[in-house]
């Protein structure tokens, strides 16, 4: 935005050529004050002395003339910014009761009915949905642009009168209005709408207009493609200043827009609902100064502030409703002891020690777990990161109070992987687990569930068989859910009933203020360190033409004993995905390719037994080469595999992957993941560049989130995620920590904003919640 020098200079310049030019007041279109009308608030003792120009003799307007370029090269003693002035325009007749209150509805402010009705199509119905409607953005008005300036392509805003006005259709169905405006240099500027006719009414030579548009260059031929007009109701809210800009309907303008949210900040009594200490402590601004700076910015500085604080406030009310509206906080859990001893016990079984990060969230666990409310933790880690290990510890500390522990798995083959590491952590201390799946024998079945009900199982791992079928649980105490993939709220609900503590492990690595804001009633805790001695996996993006390339390399691996996958899109798509390779086809290319490998294949396609039994051999060694569609995304774990090659990588998100990479770099081989893609954008290839370049699961869902927009991420798309008006997820993580933290401090002195100190802040919450849709998760 323009500094005060630069202002200076801008107004500077045509007072120049006036002296220049013989003080004929000839200059600038509609003569000197006009233009200080614009360019002059900034500078009232400017204007005092150029006042009544026009009617000055010549040689009193050359005195005056070099008195006012005096005062503005003088180093510049900033005047005090200009108090926001309001002039009514005979447009809108805004009647001002006595008692103003942000619940009064706008029916008993805005006489007359057309402004109400403008206000309702608009969802406004209360002041402080008027207050709280921010501009979807904002102009920098102090100093409109000088057009010679402008570059072709460039967005500006012109301010100034319409000339002359003209209509064309230059072949049947095609209508094309333009205006010639010229703006107070005397510059003029041709407008143009196309497919507009109802814009024809309101282009009045001889009005006063400000337009915003594309800028098209015609050698000194300025002309601009409309994006929108204002007619200037000479109101100083659409000039001279910063102006908001508001998202509006048909029929609507911003001058009437400005006006009445003008009227309702000046004339409502804002109240704020956070205290002077709290603002304080946060570092925020009071709510009527930042509902004045998110409209009627002063400056620059004002807007950032008012910005701030109403961005603070969006999350705080989110996080506020989350905590109230999941309820957890009140809801008694197990009590565990979850003994010091206990944890050094389990940690002194493990071939390996607790990593910093992994430590530390078994803390964060054991202590949840001693306190009696209900426990509801997301354990979030990438690939690896050892989550299943700190799971493992989470089940011991429970069945050492004689609990009974579950762990939940999206896939039988993720369950099966899960129980196998279990027992590898548990059996030594003495607990006994069982698996629990629906590809099981039924007297199998039956016979664990016989087992489970009468407590001689301390841990059950299941899929979703377990809760489906009425699994009898003797004494639930601790329920750990991997949710690396899709599981419905109404799913964990169904293993909730015994109200055990709850563990979400999720190994999708979403940005932390994504994650606090989607789990918003689940307590967050992260794993962001590897086990030592992981070599990051090297990635390569190569393109087609390099495949044969690739697999040769594959080949290498082979040889030397190592196993590898090969990844395509799903085979279901092949009708509609005709170009892609589907897994089938890559197979038998393959072992045309690779005659000396074994080569299987994986498709979703096939039965949960015939996918269990090809994993199986996989892990076995029987064949070196996994032919797949992303099934294998849900976590297999087969260390010998050290290198992936994924087929058409521009098909798939970077989360994905990155999830997908994850599946070799498993044992202490090095490992290699080859991104194979035909022709793409440079979007695309930048897209895969960050995987190409980063293993860091948390900076690379980051960068997805910034290209592809919070609804896309796996997951999220039919969450609901609330619509913040200011608030930016993939920027945002410490205010909305502080919001949170926050928030819970509000709930632990006034737990249900029952107190009258609360009053505000409830009514506040209840005005948001309307428009808050947050996805619910326990
Ligand atoms: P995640 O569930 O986060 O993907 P796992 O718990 O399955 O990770 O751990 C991945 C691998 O790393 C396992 O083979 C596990 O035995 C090993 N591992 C876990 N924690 C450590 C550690 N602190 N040091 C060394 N190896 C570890
Ligand atoms: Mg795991």
């Amino acid at each position: 935005m323009a500094t005060l020098q630069e202002l200076q200079d801008k107004l500077r310049k045509p007072l120049e050529r006036e002296l220049l030019m013989g003080c004929q007041n000839k200059v600038v279109a509609g003569g000197l004050e006009k233009l200080l009308d614009n360019l002059g608030k900034p500078f009232p003792k400017v204007r005092e002395v150029l006042r009544h120009y026009e009617t000055l003799p010549v040689e009193e307007r050359e005195t005056k003339l070099r008195q006012a370029l005096q005062l503005l090269t003088a180093p510049s003693k900033s005047d005090p910014p200009p108090k926001p002035t309001m002039k009514v325009s005979k447009e809108v007749e805004v009647v001002v009761p006595k008692n103003w209150q942000e619940d009064t509805s706008v029916e008993h402010i805005a006489l007359p009915t057309q402004a109400v009705k403008k206000l309702h199509a608009l969802g406004l119905r209360s002041l402080r949905d008027i207050l709280h409607n921010y501009p979807r953005k904002h102009e920098d008005r102090r100093a409109l642009p000088n057009l010679y300036d402008i570059e072709d392509g460039q967005k500006v805003t012109v301010e100034g009168v319409i000339m002359s006005k003209n209509r064309r259709a230059p072949k049947p169905g095609m209508l094309i209005l333009e205006a010639v405006v010229q703006n107070a240099y005397g510059h003029k500027v041709k407008c143009t709408w196309f497919q507009q006719p109802w814009i024809e009414r309101s282009l009045k030579v001889g009005a006063h207009v400000i337009v915003t548009g594309r800028a098209k260059k015609f050698g000194r031929q300025l002309q601009v493609n409309v994006e929108y007009m204002e007619e200037d109701s000479e109101s100083s809210l659409s000039t001279g200043r910063i102006v908001g800009v508001y998202d509006l309907k048909e029929g609507i303008s911003q001058a009437f827009m400005r006006k009445t949210v003008h009227d309702v900040v000046t004339h409502t009594p804002i109240h704020d609902y956070l205290g002077s200490k709290t603002l304080q402590e946060h570092g925020l601004i009071n709510l009527p100064d930042a509902l004045n700076g998110i409209h009627f910015p002063r400056d620059e500085v004002h807007l950032t502030k008012a910005t701030d604080r109403l961005r603070f406030d969006e999350y705080l009310f989110l996080e506020l409703r989350m905590l109230l509206q999941g309820g957890q906080n009140s809801l008694l859990g197990k009590r565990f002891t979850a003994k010091r001893e206990d944890i050094d016990v389990f940690e002194g079984s493990l071939p390996f020690q607790f990593t910093g990060a992994q430590r530390r969230v078994v803390h964060e666990l054991a202590s949840d777990m001693r306190n009696e409310k209900q426990m509801a933790r997301l354990v979030q880690g990438d690939v690896g990161s050892g989550k299943t290990a700190v799971a493992a510890c989470a089940l011991y500390l429970a069945t050492r109070d004689q609990y009974q522990g579950a762990l939940m798995a999206p896939t039988e083959i993720l369950a099966k992987q899960h129980y196998a590491n279990l027992t590898k952590y548990l059996f030594p201390l003495g607990v006994r687990s069982c698996l629990l799946i629906g590809a099981m024998g039924a007297k199998e079945k039956r016979e664990n569930l016989q087992r489970i009900a009468t407590g001689e199982v301390d841990v059950v791992v299941g899929t979703q068989a377990l809760i489906q079928e009425a699994v009898q649980f003797n004494n639930l105490g601790l329920a750990v859910i991997d949710e690396e993939h899709r599981f419905g709220v109404a799913q964990r609900r169904a293993l909730l009933k015994d109200r055990p503590d709850v563990i979400v492990m999720s190994a999708t690595p979403i940005p932390r203020s994504l994650a606090l804001t989607l789990y918003g009633d689940l307590e967050l805790s992260i794993i962001d360190e590897l086990p030592p001695g992981r070599t990051p996996i090297a990635t390569k993006l190569l393109h087609d033409s390099s495949r044969l390339q690739a697999y040769s390399f594959v080949m290498q691996q082979i040889r030397e004993g190592r196993q590898a996958y090969a990844v395509t899109s799903l085979i279901e798509e092949s009708e509609t995905l005709t170009e892609l390779l589907a897994a089938t086809q890559l197979a038998d290319n393959l072992k045309e390719i690779l005659p000396e490998a074994r080569i299987d294949l994986l498709h979703g396609k096939m039965s949960a037994q015939e996918k269990e039994e090809i994993m199986d051999r996989f892990r076995r060694h029987e064949f070196d080469l996994l032919v797949s569609t992303t099934v294998i995304e849900v976590g297999v774990d087969v260390p010998n595999s050290t290198v992936m090659v994924i087929e058409n990588a521009e098909r798939f998100g970077l989360a994905q992957l990155h999830q997908l990479r994850g599946r070799v770099g498993r044992g202490s081989n090095k490992s290699y993941c080859i991104l194979i893609a035909g022709d793409t954008s440079q979007k695309t290839r930048k897209r895969l560049k960050v995987i190409e370049d980063s293993t860091d699961g948390f900076k690379i869902a980051e960068a997805d989130l910034k290209i592809r927009g919070p609804g896309e991420l796996r997951g999220t798309r039919q969450s609901g995620i609330p619509d913040l008006q200011l608030g930016d997820l993939t920027s945002d993580a410490d205010i909305i920590e502080q919001a949170r933290n926050l928030a819970k401090r509000i709930l632990e002195f006034d737990p249900t904003l029952e107190k009258p100190q609360s009053n505000r802040l409830k009514q506040e919450l209840r005005a948001r919640s309307s428009h808050v849709a947050v996805r619910e998760v326990i």
